[in-house]
């Protein structure tokens, strides 16, 4: 029987434990053996009972669960050779082949550079006595496919990452709570939402909650901005507004004027348009609780679709993504899918704005 191995790797996401859920699933009902692999890549590289056989039952009630229940880990040993050449031996020690990896854009580089190396590493492992001829002879291509599990929506070729509207919708919650508050004592706030390089939750938040500004690190604003934005307040003030919102997204400060943070933006707010103004920062209240039915959804099709991949692979296959483009599910060359995000954070940080919009209308 072949036996797919699953792993969830770099930041939680909720939905995370739906795609391990639906991997595992999808893997037995195709006639396979499932393994988790706990603790993302550290779980490959320490091997053991770390890397451990899932049966249909042991991800019940998985989908509703926010985070990972499999655990998920920053794993320095696998960055390097020798942490990669014990993976390997680990792989073939439980006879896996295959690995369906949820994680962000680094977890999935590492994976194909583990695919792209697996011939070289089963053949010191050969070499150096660590296995036999035999033993590595079953396991001659690995396998890798990748789900996008990140609430930044940072990669370009898909529409929605896993978690992304979780996030959201947490942010939504958060500033709705905020606005009770602001409406009572005409306050403003300043709010700091999650997404590091990428705007996509700050604007997404600015439009789903009517935010009066909004500061993206994809979009940097005029010159004159710090009065813009004071003008644009007041006017809304004028017009019987009782509240001021105003998001940060934490990448904003990469823009070019390189002042955009939630204290100058607040004592903009307070000495200039002369507003009683507080800073919120959400932080990590944003990537926790249960997953949104979107995502839910999101993490099963992308699940099932990625055992799919691993069964349909061949040796000249180059590993996919599973992505969502205009609401079908799709597989994606995963590496160019993760270099187009490079680029994007790249152009972002070099501010090179002109570049990473082009590139996001190209997607
Ligand atoms: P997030 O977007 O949430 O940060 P991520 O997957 O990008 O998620 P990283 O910390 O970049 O998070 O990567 C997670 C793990 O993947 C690393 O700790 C490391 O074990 C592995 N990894 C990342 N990049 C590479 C690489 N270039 N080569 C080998 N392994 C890598």
């Amino acid at each position: 029987k072949r036996r797919i191995g699953v792993m969830t790797s770099g930041g939680d996401a909720p939905g995370m434990n739906g795609a391990v859920r639906a991997v595992v699933r999808m893997s037995i009902a195709s006639g396979c053996e499932a393994y988790a692999i706990y603790e993302g890549y550290d779980g490959l590289v320490n091997g053991g009972d770390m890397i451990r056989e899932m049966g249909w039952e042991d991800v019940r009630g998985f989908l509703s669960e926010g985070g990972t229940l499999i655990g998920t880990a920053r794993c320095m040993a696998f960055m390097e050779r020798p942490g990669r050449l014990k993976a390997a031996k680990n792989m073939i020690i439980k006879g896996i082949d295959a690995l369906v990896i949820c994680g962000g854009d680094g977890s999935l580089t590492g994976a194909d550079k583990f695919r792209a190396e697996w011939p070289g590493l089963l053949k010191e492992l050969v070499e150096t006595g660590e296995l036999t001829q035999e033993q590595i002879q079953p396991y001659q291509t690995l396998n890798i496919v990748g789900l996008v599990g990140s609430i930044d929506n940072d990669l370009s070729m898909t529409d929605a990452t896993i978690g992304c509207y979780s996030s959201l919708a947490r942010i939504c919650e958060a500033v709705d709570s905020v606005d009770t508050t602001a409406s009572s004592h005409q306050r403003a706030f300043v709010i700091e939402v999650m997404g590091r390089h990428c705007g996509w939750l700050a604007l997404m938040a600015g439009v789903s909650t009517g935010a009066d500004f909004v500061f993206l690190p994809e979009s940097p604003p005029s010159e004159n901005w710090e009065a813009e934005m004071c003008a644009l307040v007041k006017e809304h003030r004028s017009k019987g507004k009782r509240k001021t919102i105003v998001i940060v997204a934490e990448g904003a400060h990469d823009q070019g004027l390189n002042k955009i943070t939630p204290q100058h933006v607040k004592n903009l707010l307070s000495d200039k348009a002369h507003l009683d103004t507080r800073i919120t920062t959400l932080g990590h209240v944003q990537r926790g609780g249960t997953p949104v039915a979107y995502d839910r959804m999101l993490a099963t099709l992308q699940g099932t679709e990625a055992v799919k991949a691993v069964l349909e692979a061949t040796p000249d296959t180059p590993s996919p993504v599973i992505c969502v483009i205009e609401n079908k599910i799709v597989r994606r060359p995963l590496l160019e899918a993760v270099a187009q995000t490079k680029e994007v954070a790249n152009a972002i940080h070099a501010k090179d704005f002109a570049r990473a919009m082009s590139l996001r209308d190209a997607e």
